[in-house]
């Protein structure tokens, strides 16, 4: 497609789009009395109208009935859970016991390292990317620590080449191999925080499954972002957080993924509590645990019912509109957006530089923009004008035009706003 930056151009695609409605689903914050462009959904998602609703059901049952509540609520919350499978593993690529919420991200990555990062003195390192994510980073390093190992020996990252941004597929690959039998486990951030790279899944999985290893995904930037298919990937496990595409809400409740082949392992080691048991044998209160069969068996503690809420009205709405309809939205809407900076770009004279591969395939909704010279000054600017974006540094800003609310009309005007501040 030919793009134009026009608001005349901007306006006809906003009226061919499908999820034009959807924008007013959300609640904007504002600045100046106007609502802002938002661009970092990619850090925490915008309220959907209707969480709320789903957040007073729950504080009127527990009103209402109390502890009957777990049985007798409209959603009964001892079995909550249960209504994220069907959704959630169509917006993941799984089958629904292979789903599920719980905990926070990083706490499960760390119950699922328990089960599949298990060293032994001949086979104990993590592949990583280079500057993973820091929760990453700080969860192995103590993860290693914990078996016994050190992390200059036991965690191996895969580097950049000079002078490039992004970390091409063949030296992942070339890096397990390189590694071999000695490589645990293979876990990396599924599109990276930084530079918006969506790494290549399936191929990562089977190369590290080729060597022995098992495979992990931390996929916080990927889940509602971009297209899974855990399932058929043969992925061993998985997390994200809710909060960021997903529009749960702040440090609420997190997806969690273990692949079929695992679940009837009853040698896994884990960490078990009630909530895994058995749901038939939970309240016999019997001292010999009896996972239950599926992701579920990973649960622990009863669960956190109202930070679940918010998360299962994002999820209804994800399954209303379906993953496809977004990946096409966020397609071209990405495309306008990488269109509008480079218009401004030659208009102006101080440069940027997108550092987020320009291939639709290798990238999600967010576009990361070197900014050369007053980059600071200009995040500055921007904000004051209502484009909320964020700042990395030494020099990045993160631009994340979500499908779900952003308009092309939005992508215009941004483009306009951010003209004036460079030509200052
Ligand atoms: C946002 C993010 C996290 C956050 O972890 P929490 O446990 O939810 O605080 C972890 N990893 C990556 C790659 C992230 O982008």
């Amino acid at each position: 497609m030919i793009f134009e930056n026009t608001k005349d151009f901007a306006r006809q695609l906003d009226d061919q789009d499908v999820l034009q409605k959807y924008k007013g689903e959300f609640i904007f914050p504002k600045v100046n009395g106007k609502n802002v462009i938002y661009f970092t959904g990619n850090s925490l998602g915008l309220q959907p109208k209707r969480t709320k609703s789903y957040v007073d059901e729950i504080m009127n049952d527990w009103a209402e009935l109390g502890v009957e509540g777990h049985f007798f609520a409209q959603k009964p919350w001892w079995d909550y859970q249960e209504r994220f499978a069907e959704p959630l593993s169509k917006i993941v690529g799984s089958l629904p016991s292979e789903v599920t919420v719980m905990n926070t991200l990083t706490v499960n990555l760390h119950l699922l390292m328990v089960s599949f990062y298990r060293p032994t003195k001949t086979r104990f390192k993590i592949i990583c990317e280079e500057k993973a994510f820091p929760s990453d980073q700080y969860m192995f390093q103590s993860q290693v620590r914990f078996h016994g190992y050190n992390p200059e020996d036991a965690i191996v990252e895969i580097k950049r080449r000079d002078g490039e941004h992004n970390i091409r597929t063949e030296d992942v690959i070339a890096k397990i191999n390189e590694v071999g039998e000695e490589v645990a486990l293979v876990l990396i951030g599924g599109v990276n925080y930084y530079t918006g790279q969506v790494f290549d899944i399936r191929s990562i999985t089977a190369a590290g499954h080729q060597v022995g290893a098992k495979v992990g995904w931390d996929l916080a930037h990927a889940a509602g972002n971009v297209k899974l298919e855990l399932h058929d990937w043969e992925v061993d496990f998985a997390a994200w957080c809710s909060y960021k595409y997903m529009n749960s809400g702040p440090g609420n409740a997190a997806g969690c993924f273990v692949h079929e082949k695992h679940h009837s392992n009853k040698d896994l080691p884990r960490f078990a509590g009630w909530w895994g048991h058995n749901k038939e044998k939970r309240f016999k209160m019997e001292s010999e645990f009896d996972p239950v069969e599926g992701v579920d068996g990973w649960q622990i503690s009863n669960l956190p019912v109202l930070s679940l809420a918010p998360y299962l009205a994002s999820v209804e709405m994800f399954d209303e509109v379906g993953m496809q309809v977004l990946i096409e939205k966020r397609k071209r809407l990405t495309a306008y957006l990488e269109f509008i900076l480079t218009e401004i770009d030659n208009e102006v004279t101080s440069s940027f530089e997108i550092i987020t591969p320009s291939n639709s395939s290798e990238r999600g909704c967010q576009l990361s923009v070197l900014v050369h010279g007053e980059g600071k000054n200009l995040f500055g600017y921007l904000m004051k004008q209502g484009v909320i974006i964020d700042w990395r540094e030494p020099n990045v800003i993160r631009l994340a035009p979500v499908p779900f609310y952003t308009s092309y009309e939005d992508v215009f005007n941004f483009g306009q706003i951010l003209k004036k501040g460079m030509l200052k």
